[in-house]
């Protein structure tokens, strides 16, 4: 009996498997199929500075128009990418897209806004990627002063030196730099001051808990200090609440983005000098 249990036990399992298997094997069959057909898009969230309330740039956020199973968060489908490699094409893909989208904003008379672009770490340590990257910028005619990477922690503790060298690099060839989802990895405080970073993103797991957990709050407000000493901009992430805005207002926080304020939408649908 306990034979025949564990048997089926068994079948059920590698049938599971088996399934889970085929199920990411087609995702990433599709993904290189959409990365081919161009089924990727971007929606941008406004970024606010909080002395002003003034649009001060937009975070361009991935989105995949799959054909059979829709619009895919990055949820869905970064960590196979960035398992398979496919991040690599994925990434350059979305800074084209960028760079075409801040061409357009600028044709049509408005002043593009900074744009953000999230960068997976397997990119940013391309050996050949700031090269690259000037010559994509440069090529579509935008200005690199107004792209800003967003890198993280975990990127840095990858390899360090290699990360800190390029890092110096972009900012030296005149990009902004931005550390997201800060306060959620290890990256040690020694390290953070030889970064050269223009802004710091307090990830949305300490906005969330703002009047509810006073850790948290500490934990912003340290935030809010270290960047102030340091010289780096702070932005909150996720910030969904008036009550969230008051903090964040009351304690000088730089600027701020968050469903309140606006979700990430269709470049079209996004009001910017109008
Ligand atoms: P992230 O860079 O930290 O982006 C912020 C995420 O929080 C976005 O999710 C955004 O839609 C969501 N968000 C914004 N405001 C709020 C809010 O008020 N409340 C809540 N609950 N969420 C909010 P999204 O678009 O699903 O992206 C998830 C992650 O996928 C991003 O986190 C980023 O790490 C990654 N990602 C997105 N686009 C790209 C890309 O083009 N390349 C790479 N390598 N990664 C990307
Ligand atoms: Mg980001
Ligand atoms: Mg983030
Ligand atoms: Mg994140």
């Amino acid at each position: 009996r306990a034979k025949a249990q564990g048997k089926n036990r068994y079948v059920v399992y590698s049938e599971e498997f088996s399934d889970q298997a085929f199920h990411s094997f087609s995702l990433e069959q599709d993904l290189r199929v959409a990365l081919d057909e161009r089924q990727l898009v971007l929606h941008y969230q406004p970024q606010f500075d909080l002395e002003t309330m003034s649009l001060v740039g937009t975070e361009a956020l991935v989105r995949w128009n799959h054909p059979t199973r829709g619009l895919l968060a990055p949820g869905h489908f970064i960590e196979m990418a960035e398992e398979t490699q496919l991040i690599i094409p994925l990434g350059w893909q979305v800074i084209e897209l960028v760079c075409d989208q801040m061409k357009l904003w600028e044709q049509r008379g408005i002043t593009p806004p900074q744009v953000a672009i999230n960068i997976s770490p397997q990119q940013l340590l391309q050996i050949d990627f700031v090269e690259k990257l000037n010559k994509l910028v440069d090529g579509r005619g935008v200005a690199r002063t107004s792209i800003e990477l967003e890198i993280t922690e975990l990127m840095i503790m990858q390899d360090p030196d290699l990360a800190m060298m390029q890092l110096h690099r972009l900012r030296e060839s005149g990009y902004r730099i931005a550390l997201d989802d800060f306060g959620t990895g290890y990256s040690s405080l020694d390290r953070l001051k030889y970064l050269p970073l223009d802004r710091l993103k307090i990830d949305q797991a300490f906005t969330r808990d703002i009047g509810k957990n006073p850790k948290d709050e500490a934990v912003i407000l340290t935030i809010i200090a270290l960047g102030r000493s340091l010289g780096i901009e702070v932005l909150a992430e996720g910030v969904e609440t008036e009550s969230q805005l008051r903090f964040l207002s009351d304690h000088a926080c730089n600027s701020v983005q968050g469903y309140l304020l606006g979700r990430p939408i269709p470049a079209e649908e996004l009001c910017i000098g109008v």
